[in-house]
């Protein structure tokens, strides 16, 4: 159940998902979208490739897009590489950092996750940025050990509602169709919550936190009532306009 001052945030991450076919399917969303803005914010990730046209067809209305990743830098020699800068320019709102898959795939320790954010707040953009435990990591008992120590070497100071959302997202639950309990998601999201009032005092009781890992149509009530859940991250089921929709009907 999200805070009272803010909206619930109902993110999807494409990530590398999404040919110019797929704009059918925002376009659809986005019609679907139209009604739930007084309740519930909105953003799709697309992949880079789609965000201009994703940002153009949603220019006059409150469906915001974003970037998935961004480069600490705002310009340079860095081949294959997107800036904050860039992704802000071509209309993005958002960008996602940190994502675990991210941190797995290309190395990203909670050092680089900070600068990534810093650059994305110095584009103007808000950082999303992910924590959560791995499979072992769970299993060990680790979570909250884990979760803390990513917060506070991944979220710079200066952290406010306006400019950071937290997104935890248990790795060992994303893409696999497994959750953690609501007891368990509870638990997390109540001391994300106190790290991040007692670094940021006021803000840091309204920064929105996400849920993340699996969430779909069927489990996505459930999740977002549960305290301190100000809405979801969402990966597979943000493909489809239906599911993405059913999930945000279950915010607002
Ligand atoms: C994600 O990768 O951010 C995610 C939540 O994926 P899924 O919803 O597919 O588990």
């Amino acid at each position: 159940m999200p805070n009272s001052y803010t909206k619930p945030l109902i993110a999807g991450n494409w990530k590398m998902n999404g040919l110019n076919a797929s704009v059918s399917e925002f376009r659809l969303m986005l019609s679907e979208a139209n009604k739930l803005f007084n309740k519930v914010d909105l953003l799709i990730c697309p992949p880079v490739t789609l965000l201009q046209s994703f940002a153009q067809l949603t220019k006059d209305t409150d469906f915001s897009v974003g970037g998935q990743d961004c480069h600490i830098n705002n310009s340079g020699a860095h081949t294959g590489d997107i800036s904050a800068e860039m992704l802000a320019d071509i209309g993005a709102k958002y960008c996602i950092v940190g994502h675990s898959e991210r941190r797995a795939d290309h190395h990203e320790t909670n050092s680089i996750v900070h600068a990534k954010a810093s650059a994305v707040w110095k584009s103007g953009t808000v950082a999303i940025i992910c924590v959560g435990e791995t499979d072992e990591e769970y299993i060990k008992r680790e979570t909250l050990k884990v979760v803390e120590n990513q917060l506070l070497e991944s979220v710079p100071l200066g952290a406010t509602s306006f400019n950071t959302v937290i997104a935890y997202e248990p790795v060992w639950a994303i893409g696999t169709g497994k959750t953690p309990t609501t007891d368990d998601v509870k638990n997390v999201h109540a001391v994300i919550r106190k790290h991040m009032t007692e670094r940021f005092g006021e803000e840091g009781t309204i920064i929105r936190i996400l849920y993340g890992g699996s969430v779909k149509p069927s489990n996505a009530q459930e999740i977002l009532g549960v305290a301190n859940v100000d809405g979801a991250l969402v990966g597979g089921a943000s493909l489809k306009a239906f599911d993405f929709i059913a999930i945000a009907k279950a915010a607002s």
